[in-house]
């Protein structure tokens, strides 16, 4: 059914300007007349050109000489021809540049409708300055952003689908090997489908602790806790590491801080960029240094640096470490048990307390990450708690 609503903005624009400018026109054209008309009567009754109450041309009361009635009758010709003539200018202004309004949205709904057929969007021609050429370059913006998502997506699951097969791939084929009496059903098989199985889980255990905290489902546990306990505890647990690739790490505490954090959470991210650290420092000549204290710049937040002289990220890898399933060094992050997801859960954690992970520096003679998290959990409404 044809209702206002449903009608093109073309016409609506149109119709409205036509109708405004022929009342506007109206009225001025009725106005000129009558001053006009009043003007020339004095002017006559002056002159002494017209008789009063007389017969022939003119307003009652009024007598005009044929010459006077084809004066006024010429005169409001020409403004009735010139007030219909502005009308027809406005009305034709009007359509011209609400036609080209329409076309660029047009224009646009069009680009909408294929992009949510899945086809991608080109680049619209951006041809104005105005609203309809910025929203046009935002619709590029968008269309741009929602491609390159597509993208990470497409690689994510292509990414996602090669992790999972290799240790599926070693699972099964030593599996099949064991029935078929190939494969020696050994402690020593059977401790190696062990670790396939414990990656596996590991990389699916990552990979929904990524979702959720991206989709802002991570639940945490936050508790006032002394966040040197935590980075001690997991310097603790590296310690073999260390000593086995002896390699020198330190803590040191620059002042006591506790906060609210979920510590299992805050202890695995420590974990995840200590275990880095230690794979890409050398043996014997190794040393991994962390730091803990409230943040210089800010102190309702508190930091925990991890820096280490290893051979440092390329220039070219720094800004994409933090996406998933990213390794510099592809082969032998592998082969080390990296899964290229430590960095992303670290920074996706942090980010899920409030915080951020980053990193600070890096160079042929090592890296230095930082951890920076609120001291105090924001309430639901984003306010500091107070102690
Ligand atoms: P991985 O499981 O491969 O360690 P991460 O997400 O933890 O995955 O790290 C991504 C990549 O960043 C690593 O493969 C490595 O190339 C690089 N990287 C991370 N930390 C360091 C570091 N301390 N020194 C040098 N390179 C690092």
């Amino acid at each position: 059914m044809l209702t206002i609503k449903s009608i093109s903005l073309r016409y609506k624009f149109a119709g409205l300007t036509a109708l405004l400018l022929l009342v506007t026109v109206v009225a001025l054209t009725e106005l000129a007349n009558h001053q006009m008309q009043t003007h020339f009567d004095r002017y006559l009754v002056t002159m002494g050109r017209c008789v009063m109450m007389g017969g022939g041309g003119g307003r009652p009361g009024m007598s005009y000489g044929a010459s006077e009635a084809d004066f006024l009758g010429s005169v409001h010709d020409g403004l009735y021809a010139m007030g219909g003539g502005l009308v027809a200018l406005a009305v034709a202004a009007a359509w011209f540049f609400t036609g080209r309004l329409t076309c660029s949205l047009k224009r646009l709904a069009v680009a909408a409708r294929e992009m949510a057929a899945g086809r991608p969007a080109f680049p619209l021609a951006v041809d104005s300055g105005d609203e309809v050429g910025r929203l046009t370059a935002t619709f590029n913006e968008m269309a741009e952003k929602i491609e390159r998502n597509n993208a990470d997506r497409r690689l994510l699951l292509a990414n996602i689908a090669h992790e999972l097969k290799t240790p599926l791939t070693v699972i099964q084929g030593n599996v099949e090997g064991m029935l078929d009496n190939v494969v020696e059903r050994s402690d020593e098989n059977l401790l190696l489908l062990k670790d396939e199985v414990h990656q596996l889980s590991r990389l699916v255990s990552d990979l929904r602790d990524i979702a959720l905290a991206e989709n802002r489902q991570l639940s945490l546990d936050r508790r006032p806790v002394p966040v040197s306990d935590i980075v001690l505890r997991a310097v603790a647990d590296f310690r073999p590491l260390a000593e086995e690739k002896r390699v020198r790490l330190d803590c040191n505490v620059r002042n006591p801080v506790v906060a609210e954090v979920d510590s299992g959470r805050l202890l695995q991210v420590v974990h995840n960029l200590l275990a880095n650290a230690l794979r890409h420092v050398r043996p014997r000549i190794g040393a991994v240094e962390l730091t803990v204290g409230l943040a210089d710049q800010d102190p309702d937040c508190f930091e925990i640096a991890i820096s280490d002289n290893g051979g440092g990220i390329p220039a070219a890898h720094r800004s994409r470490i933090f996406d998933c399933f990213f390794r510099a060094d592809g082969a032998r992050s592998r082969n080390d048990g990296g899964t290229g997801l430590g960095l992303a859960i670290a920074r996706q954690l942090c980010r899920a307390h409030g915080g951020d992970c980053w990193l600070a520096g890096s160079s042929g003679e090592g890296s230095k990450f930082v951890i920076r998290l609120p001291v105090r959990a924001a309430t639901s409404d984003g306010v500091k708690r107070e102690g």
